[in-house]
């Protein structure tokens, strides 16, 4: 936790959720925040849908103070590139946050360093907030070598921004082994070293530093108890309401 601020709480609902059932959830959302004025001053919560639920999810949170995100966006302003969604459409649609290089877009569409350094810029340039996930697989931790996999992701992405930029990026060290029903909890002395070295070297620069995989009711407490963790990304364990907002209340 960092004593400038509330610890984050967010959630990507990844490929779920219909129109309706992403509006219904806004709508809860925002209602509760509204009834728990002191919830609001304790986290900062955030919900990225997919891109077929983000304006009117962004309309049902306008002024509840959810930071409203889109799970993904190129890095060119418009053009010929069918299937993308720029970050001026994201924005236009009532985006506040771009999510960058999840592990599922790194191992699935074809993700790399530089194009989430493309993608971190192109958020910068229009205002927008990237949260730049990193994260090793297994082996890579295996061997020892998650700080460095990971450092070298973020150095990647951040490379070449001014500080001024650097202290508007949020970054979530999502380890791949921990993420999704496959996945498994990581446990707090394993976040021990890697969170040091990412703090050591991006924490004051950064506006804050997440964790996420598998994070569920249980074990949320816990990591937002430690030091170096500035908040939580969540998957499957805030895609029900109730889920999403025990969590906000672990907070
Ligand atoms: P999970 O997903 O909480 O369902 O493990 C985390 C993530 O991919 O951010």
């Amino acid at each position: 936790e960092r004593i400038d601020g509330a610890p984050w709480v967010g959630t990507s609902w990844k490929m779920t959720k219909t129109l309706a059932e992403g509006r219904e959830f806004a709508r809860g959302l925002a209602e509760a925040l509204a009834a728990e004025p002191r919830l609001r001053e304790r986290v900062r919560p955030f919900v990225i849908p997919p891109h077929t639920a983000l304006a009117a999810v962004a309309a049902e949170l306008e002024g509840s103070g959810v930071v409203v995100g889109a799970q993904n966006a190129h890095w060119e302003d418009a053009g010929a590139w069918t299937g993308e969604v720029s970050v001026p459409q994201v924005a236009d649609a009532g985006a506040a946050l771009v999510e960058i290089g999840h592990s599922e877009r790194r191992e699935h569409f074809g993700e790399t360093v530089e194009t989430t350094a493309a993608k971190v810029a192109a958020t910068l340039r229009h205002g927008l907030t990237p949260l730049l996930c990193v994260g090793e697989p297994a082996e890579v931790r295996d061997a020892g070598g998650s700080a460095e996999h990971i450092l070298a992701q973020v150095r990647g992405a951040l490379d070449g921004l001014s500080e001024e930029e650097l202290g508007r990026v949020l970054v979530a060290y999502e380890p791949i082994w921990a993420i999704g029903e496959h996945g498994r909890p990581a446990t707090v002395p394993e976040l021990e070293a890697p969170f040091a070295a990412l703090q050591g070297e991006f924490g004051s620069r950064t506006a804050a530093i997440l964790y996420g995989g598998s994070v569920h009711q249980d074990n949320a407490a816990e990591l937002l108890a430690m030091d170096d963790v500035d908040g939580l990304f969540v998957g499957r364990a805030a895609w029900r309401l109730e889920g999403y907002l025990e969590l906000l209340r672990l907070a």
